[in-house]
């Protein structure tokens, strides 16, 4: 069974009775706008997504809210901003941090906005919220006041569960300074009912916060507080009813941020933690960067690099507890499209299994329907397709209908564009040598090491070529010229390579021939014959 049908049917169970009634689940994930947003945080929009759409599809009424994290502190500089503007601001929150350009209101709606448009161009749809908007309402107030009034037993489950130790007189809240605005080097104490004291501590954190020594007492409640991170995961479970949430690999180990969320969830909430789904990363060129390294690594960055279903096909395809590694100077963008080809040849042949399920799941958005009808056009390989839009005298759409053997309808075309187009920003970007031909107008000069033999074969091939009559015919008989001439067919394959572009190696020899432009084709092939 497909990874995410199974895991809805476990999401069915767990819930039946509330299902039975109507009532409807909340699926919820989220991101911190620390910054340009890394392209592994699209692993957990695309799974909360699609477990969204699978539980739909099954009749299960749902909602998938998506938070922008804006009201935690602004904790990383991220190398990619001006120091000595954004230096001083550490330890604010991101809704205050002035946006890097005018386009936004502040920095958290600024890199938030750009990780937003990246989940709706990739076909997922969630309610957006912001945090600010939960705290600033007075809507985490009870939550807040739940957190505080069990310190002890919360400081006892960090303890239990991850091992921690905090002072006797520690309290899980941070007061946002009435003074500097900072909310990172807070520290509370005695909470009276209704204030707390706290302290804005002056010296200077690892991450570079600078506090201003400012104390105080201040009502937590309304906004001029927050929850350390991980009272405040179970508190947002409780407070908007979370049923289904999962996290990352490195959230999700013994003793890590998910084990004392949950504990806290039962033992001062009260309530059950929502479903969990761990997920296994999603890297870029084997790493998993932080957010405030890396360029090309953000989500914006990668989703660029591929149309949105073969974005979906990387951000889907494995099983969630296997990690997928996205090297976009590697073979990674030729094996999707091959891969999806597969999914959608399967499909095509009426194949009923999980490559045609995953197949159904990611040619259409989020509000799509699984169960319609996909029509499936043409679909020329991509390593070919890059090589023909590289060469400027064949004709693409000509090309592909001699693939296809008939005529192209307007999907095919489409398709192809779109093919074309990717393809093309990825030639211009990091795609691999191996894929980048220049038909050379003029004999290469590395034709000089030809052999007798390779130059006797490709006369053979100039021969055939004017005689054959499809791709596949050629490509046969250029083969059994290794029989004829006692040459190996790596050997003959190089040569044609060579004398066209310079290289030892290229697509597949009888269609690439074929496919170039007869006359000076042949015009080269003797050419070379007789050096
Ligand atoms: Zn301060």
């Amino acid at each position: 069974m497909f990874w995410a049908d199974r895991i809805a049917a476990e999401i069915e169970e767990r819930f039946k009775d509330r299902i039975k009634k109507g009532e409807p689940l909340l699926i919820r994930d989220e991101k911190t706008a620390s910054g340009r947003v890394h392209v592994g945080s699209m692993r957990g929009v695309a799974i909360h997504g699609l477990l969204a759409r699978v539980l739909r599809e099954r009749g299960v009424l749902n909602e998938f809210k998506y938070e922008i994290n804006d009201f935690d502190p602004f904790d990383g500089l991220p190398n990619y901003l001006p120091a000595d503007q954004y230096k001083p601001l550490l330890g604010g929150q991101l809704y205050k941090i002035p946006s890097p350009d005018s386009s936004a209101p502040n920095y958290a709606d600024f890199y938030g906005g750009e990780f937003m448009k990246v989940i709706s161009d990739s076909g997922y749809h969630p309610t957006f919220y912001y945090s600010k908007d939960l705290y600033l309402s007075g809507k985490m107030d009870e939550a807040m006041r739940l957190v505080i009034t069990n310190a002890d037993r919360i400081r006892e489950i960090y303890k239990e569960v991850s091992g921690s130790q905090r002072v006797s007189e520690w309290l899980p809240i941070s007061v946002i300074c009435e003074n500097c605005a900072k909310v990172s080097m807070t520290q509370s104490s005695d909470f009276d009912g209704e204030t707390v004291a706290y302290r804005c501590v002056p010296h200077e954190l690892p991450w570079g916060g600078v506090g201003c020594g400012h104390s105080g007492r201040v009502s937590p409640f309304g906004g001029r507080a927050k929850l350390p991170w991980k009272p405040e995961w179970a508190a947002k479970w409780y407070v908007l009813g979370v049923d289904v949430e999962g996290a990352g690999k490195d959230h999700s180990t013994k003793g890590g941020a998910r084990d004392v969320a949950n504990a806290i969830a039962r033992d001062v909430f009260n309530i059950e933690p929502p479903f969990d789904v761990p997920y296994e990363f999603f890297l870029v060129g084997g790493q998993k960067m932080a957010s405030s390294k890396g360029r090309g690594s953000s989500a914006r960055d990668v989703a660029s690099l591929v149309p949105p279903k073969i974005f979906r096909l990387a951000l889907l395809g494995k099983e969630i507890n296997q990690a997928f590694n996205f090297d976009p100077a590697g073979e990674t963008i030729p094996v999707l499209y091959d891969l999806y080809d597969k999914l959608a040849e399967g499909y095509k042949a009426g194949n009923d299994d999980d490559y045609s399920r995953l197949f159904t799941l990611i040619e259409t958005d989020d509000r799509g329907d699984s169960k319609q009808k996909i029509e499936v056009p043409f679909l020329m390989r991509f390593s070919q397709l890059a090589f023909t839009v590289q060469m400027p005298h064949v004709d693409l759409y000509s090309a592909a209908a001699e693939l296809k053997g008939s005529a192209l309808t307007d999907l095919d075309r489409a398709e192809l564009d779109e093919r074309a187009a990717y393809a093309k920003g990825w030639l211009k970007g990091q795609a691999p040598e191996k894929y980048r031909f220049a038909l050379h107008d003029t004999m290469p000069e590395s034709a000089s090491t030809l052999t007798a033999v390779q130059k006797a074969a490709l006369g053979r091939v100039a021969e055939l070529l004017e005689k054959a009559t499809s791709p596949e015919e050629l490509h046969t008989q250029i083969h059994s010229l290794k029989d004829e001439l006692t040459i190996a067919p790596a050997e003959l394959f190089a040569a044609i390579y060579l004398i066209f572009f310079g290289k030892s190696q290229g697509p597949k020899a009888g269609w690439l021939l074929y496919t170039l432009p007869r006359e000076s084709t042949l015009v080269r092939l003797r050419a070379a014959a007789t050096l």
